[in-house]
């Protein structure tokens, strides 16, 4: 609509007149102008999923606002009170598949315009987030794409074939959610991104194996949607993806973790483990009130139960014997603890810490890509043992051949269907 544009040039122009003037004051009254009560913007940050696009935005402070859409052409409008933008927008990875661009402007009541121009009509959902785990406050919106949501249920039906057996392929953290930090700043989310990849491509291109990426680039699932991501997916295995990080940086070593039973008392440092990951959903941003600990399954009889715990087990002990040829492990059992990525337990469930990223030779190791091919290799061989151990994987007639090559599995999206990611 031509009149909010021409608005939009003006309130820019006046709030360079508006900056100039701030500027001159603030040299003349520097202790009345930092006692204004305006909210700062200090970073605006984009991350693009499969089914949509996450703003996120940090605050100095909190603040009221209002979000609506405008048609013709479609564009998200979002009006802040009394907010002052020290970000640039520019350095917002633009055009992603549903933004164009993001304009910006201050009107006289202080009121800060973002005008947002999609691509297409999308389902905006907005919230506030209170300071957690080292984040400022923040304003999350996010841009959901319902087409692409129709896909993701779509390809969420039963399988194409009987034989091949479904593995999840978790890649902890991603987007808002960094996971844990070495000492030259290596992020979990990417090492685990890409030895999920590695271990996706491994298991594709062995026959009767499919693999499916419940994150397959840098955005934030929340725990809950990974679980039901798992289910929809109907997968045979599910296996978590992570790296530890601890204060002393000499600590090393893979770990692998199954779900605790119900009742049992998991050691002081899985739990404390168990918790540091069950932090995730704050970290990446999920509707507040919402964080809770995510689909305990009551349906499941105790038999299965146990029997899914039990096979979790032997799982985990396949990839703990394959790991100690990569390289160190930190504990030489699996251990158990509360994870809620673990939960979906009809699904024999691990959650791997590949290794300590906060040791430095560690974490450097963990950037090699043959290092992380290693890892990958451990992980589909534990795979392939154990579902040949539960008598459901038989030796393959080409497995000594070349396999077929396969295009990995588009993922099914989860977030869609659940609003509190
Ligand atoms: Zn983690």
């Amino acid at each position: 609509m031509m009149t909010v544009t021409v608005s939009i040039g003006a309130m820019a122009i006046r709030n360079t007149i508006l900056t100039c003037w701030c500027a001159v004051l603030l040299l003349i009254f520097p202790v009345m102008a930092s006692a204004a009560e305006n909210t700062v913007v200090r970073d605006v940050r984009l991350w693009t999923a499969p089914d949509h696009t996450r703003l996120v935005f940090d605050l100095s402070n909190t603040m009221n606002y209002k979000l609506f859409r405008l048609h013709n052409p479609e564009r998200i409008v979002i009006d802040m009170d009394k907010v002052t933008l020290k970000s640039d927008l520019k350095k917002l990875p633009l055009p992603d598949p549903v933004i164009k661009e993001i304009r910006h402007g201050t009107s006289a009541s202080k009121v800060m315009r973002l005008v947002i121009d999609v691509k297409e009509k999308v389902q905006p959902r907005s919230f506030l987030l209170k300071p957690m785990k080292g984040k400022p406050h923040r304003l999350v919106v996010d841009l959901m794409r319902p087409d692409k949501v129709k896909q993701s249920v779509k390809s969420s039906q039963p399988r194409n074939s009987k034989q091949d057996l479904i593995i999840a392929v978790d890649a902890g953290h991603g987007g808002e959610d960094p996971g844990a930090s070495g000492p030259h700043k290596v992020r979990e989310k990417n090492i685990t991104l890409a030895v999920a990849k590695k271990l996706a491509e491994k298991i594709n291109a062995y026959p009767g194996l499919k693999a499916v990426l419940i994150r397959e680039g840098d955005y934030f699932v929340s725990l809950k949607n990974r679980v039901l991501a798992a289910r929809k997916m109907r997968a045979d295995l599910m296996i978590s993806i992570h790296a530890d990080a601890i204060d002393v940086r000499s600590v090393k070593g893979a770990s692998v973790y199954t779900l605790s039973e119900r009742g049992a008392t998991p050691d002081r440092a899985a739990k404390a483990l168990a918790e540091k990951e069950n932090a995730s959903d704050e970290v990446g941003g999920v509707v507040s009130g919402q964080i809770s600990d995510p689909l305990v399954n009551l349906i499941l009889g105790d038999m299965l139960r146990r029997s899914s715990l039990n096979s979790s087990q032997l799982m985990a002990e396949e990839v703990l014997s394959r790991l100690k040829n990569v390289g160190p492990i930190k504990y030489d059992q699996p251990k158990h603890a509360r994870f809620y990525v673990l939960k979906a337990m009809e699904i024999p469930s691990v959650l791997v810490e590949l290794d300590f990223i906060s040791n430095p030779q560690r974490e450097k190791k963990l950037t090699n890509a043959r290092h992380q091919q290693r890892l990958a290799t451990a992980l589909f061989d534990a795979s392939v043992v154990f579902f040949r151990k539960m008598g459901r994987l038989k030796q393959a007639k080409s497995e000594y051949l070349q396999p077929p090559y396969r295009p990995m599995v588009s993922m099914i999206n989860p977030t869609t269907s659940n609003p509190d990611s």
